[in-house]
């Protein structure tokens, strides 16, 4: 790198430190958390502090009572959004890994959120689509509009899918977010990518509002993409 990028580098982190410092400093249990997701040799590849504050910001506007998240890890990210919800409101968390699943369970009964918190393993398209079909999770037949707001943070590979059942599963006026999608192959015109698929189908998609908020991580800046679903879609 040179000096220049490397100081614009170094200038990233200290502001996201900075924003960290004032919105969004970590408690007992988010620090735990990531202890206990070290300890069990999970990737931290968790969101940021300062992206779990946008989260549960989001989810306080949107006055979310039904969130959805589509890639566990840890539950660092489901404690954000957690928080932000009623004593009444839920979130489900869908895991692939059985042993992610257990760590991640292990962090929310910490973090006091069991009750409030499923998380369920399995490919999170079969858990979709079981959603859809209103197997689980809802009064029966009314699986449209079960959620205030999505988070997809799981395979990349599975974006476009997810986004496809995320659309319905969330209500008019809801949220649908996903992490991990400003990288640099995002700026190759001729680059066929999950991501930049992704991004291409949200811009297109005729029943949301979407744009990409850059954030900046440890690894320098990546993007949430934040979409609504408009109001009389569905
Ligand atoms: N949201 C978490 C990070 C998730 S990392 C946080 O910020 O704290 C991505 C997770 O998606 C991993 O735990 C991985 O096991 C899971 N995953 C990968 N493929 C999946 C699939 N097909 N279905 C469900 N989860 C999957
Ligand atoms: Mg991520």
């Amino acid at each position: 790198m040179s000096d220049a990028a490397e100081s614009l580098y170094d200038r990233m982190a200290a502001y996201d430190r900075y924003i960290a410092g004032l919105f969004a400093p970590e408690d007992d249990v988010l620090v735990a958390t990531r202890a206990a997701m070290q300890e069990a040799g999970l990737r931290p590849i968790n969101i940021s502090a300062t992206s779990g504050q946008l989260l549960y910001l989001l989810a306080l506007l949107c006055g979310a009572r039904r969130i959805l998240e589509i890639g566990t890890l840890a539950g660092y990210s489901a404690i954000w959004l957690a928080r932000a919800l009623p004593a009444d409101g839920r979130l489900l968390s869908l895991e692939l890994d059985e042993q992610h699943a257990a760590v991640a369970r292990r962090n929310l009964a910490q973090a006091g959120l069991a009750a409030q918190v499923e998380v369920r393993t399995g490919p999170a398209l079969t858990s979709l689509q079981a959603l859809r079909q209103g197997e689980t999770g809802g009064e029966a037949g009314s699986a449209t509009g079960l959620f205030d707001l999505v988070f997809i943070d799981a395979d990349k590979e599975g974006y476009v899918a997810y986004l496809e059942q995320a659309v319905a599963l969330v209500r008019a006026g809801g949220l649908i977010v996903a992490d991990n999608v400003l990288r640099e192959e995002v700026l190759d015109p001729d680059a066929d990518t999950p991501i930049r698929r992704y991004n291409a189908a949200l811009a297109a998609h005729p029943a949301l509002v979407a744009t990409i908020v850059p954030v900046l991580r440890h690894r320098g800046v990546d993007g949430l993409a934040v979409a609504v679903k408009r109001r009389g879609a569905g």
